[in-house]
């Protein structure tokens, strides 16, 4: 096992007991000791029961600034680290994960098309959507596995490359998360913060925007527990030397109208034609404008300059080369194919839709087997559902307010019964605003 050094600098063997105790009476740890917990993790020496209390200890007494920064440090170097530092103007875009939110797809050959450089890794996603690369793959031919070199070339000859997440970046985070989830320990500030910015730091951008999510489908439901993980992920990318801002945006419905994989594909391509829902395109645009200006690549106020991007056919051009340059046939984008089976959902009375419940949303796609619930399991790329509302709109009694998109498995009828549940039409009903706060740093 590691070694530890105590206060008046003597090395001592670590031990992990010695750590949960300390933790547990609200004690500051140094950085030794971190570094010796996440490295006897993921060398097996430090066995899940004792990490299980440690996590349990910081959930309860917290982190410090610096104990945070350090937990990500090691986790990060747990791995590889990425070396992008061949490439230029490396920019990149974390969110902490929605209903519907299908922007990486529009917002990586956006910022490609402005003169920054997208070389990505994305998750597979367990939940009730795939992640990223699981909703590119909706695209016949397109591969996600890429060898270095091929990763590194199309970076610099496109701007844009998207893999998936090699289980070398930040494999601590990778262990402890699963053992978070099972042990009632992923709901921590600090825990939060040093996971995502852990395989931030080993994706090896320089500048990266946030999307903190607030509302019912995040996992922050107030505007000051979104600011407050924000902040603490800024501090820490500062910390290691990266250009790091963030936004706070609203995810009680879900973004756009569509929720699921080749049906959001369907959904990002149009609004890299200059169409799309508005709330998907307000909040690419205000992305793509923060990282662009905290990397220098534009200039203050000017979001028109990315709207031009979207609406002049830069963008989409960009899309078509990074998907063709991943062997993805560009010639179906026109007609990625959907579930043959489709249910309507309709309004119960007539009124303003007042919620679009987006958690009970993204369980349905979920339920029609768009998502997976363990590792590895195979999801199916065409179903989904189609919101034809969204909160604000007026709608009459029978009027269409969801579309579900499926193969009549199992599990239909509890999807019908959770999408029917997550709508509620009222009186009167305000759209909320998407983008809560931006600059956040
Ligand atoms: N996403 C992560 O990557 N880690 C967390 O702890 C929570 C959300």
């Amino acid at each position: 096992m590691n070694d530890s050094a105590d206060s008046a600098g003597v090395h001592t063997r670590f031990r992990p007991l010695d750590a949960i105790i300390a933790k547990r009476s609200g004690e500051e740890h140094g950085s030794d000791v971190i570094d010796a917990l996440v490295r006897g993790y993921v060398a097996g020496d430090v066995p899940d029961y004792q990490m299980a209390a440690w996590l349990m200890a910081v959930c309860w007494r917290g982190m410090t600034q610096r104990e945070t920064a350090d937990l990500t440090t090691s986790m990060a170097r747990s791995g590889d680290m990425l070396e992008l530092s061949q490439l230029t103007d490396t920019v990149d875009k974390h969110s902490t994960g929605g209903v519907g939110d299908k922007t990486t797809l529009v917002l990586a050959p956006l910022l490609a098309a402005l003169g920054g450089t997208v070389a990505k890794m994305s998750g597979r996603g367990l939940g009730h959507t795939g992640g990223t690369v699981d909703k590119l793959e909706s695209i016949p031919g397109f591969t996600s596995d890429l060898d270095e070199q091929r990763f590194l070339r199309q970076a610099r000859e496109v701007g844009v490359v998207v893999t998936g997440q090699s289980k070398d970046l930040a494999p601590a985070d990778g262990l402890i998360y699963a053992l978070r989830d099972a042990t009632g320990t992923v709901e921590s500030l600090p825990l939060i913060a040093s996971s995502i910015m852990s395989k931030k730091l080993a994706g090896g951008a320089h500048s990266i925007v946030l999307d903190v999510k607030v509302g019912s489908g995040a996992f922050m439901r107030t505007p000051d527990e979104a600011r407050e993980l924000a902040l603490a992920m800024a501090r820490i990318g500062r910390h290691a030397g990266r250009n790091v801002t963030a936004i706070l945006s609203n995810m009680s419905q879900p973004l756009g109208f569509a929720v699921g994989n080749a049906i959001e594909v369907r959904e990002a391509i149009e609004c890299l034609r200059g169409g799309g829902p508005a709330d998907l395109r307000e909040l690419c645009v205000v992305l793509a404008g923060q990282v662009l200006r905290s990397a220098g690549l534009l200039e203050d106020g000017a979001d028109d300059v990315v709207e031009r991007a979207l609406d002049d056919g830069r963008a989409y051009q960009r899309f078509e080369e990074w998907i063709g340059a991943q062997g993805g046939d560009v010639t179906a984008l026109d007609h990625l194919p959907l579930a043959p089976g489709q249910e309507l959902i309709r309004a119960e009375r007539s009124g303003v839709v007042s919620g679009l419940e987006a958690r009970a949303i993204g369980r349905a796609a979920g339920l029609l087997g768009g998502g997976r619930s363990r590792k590895g399991e195979d999801l199916d790329h065409g179903v989904g559902v189609m919101l034809h509302a969204k909160v604000g709109d007026p709608v009459s009694r029978g009027d269409p307010v969801a579309t579900l998109y499926h193969r009549g498995a199992t599990g239909l009828e509890d999807a019908v019964a959770g999408v029917a549940g997550a709508v509620r039409i009222a009186e009167a009903a305000a759209a909320e605003p998407l983008v809560i706060e931006t600059g956040v740093a």
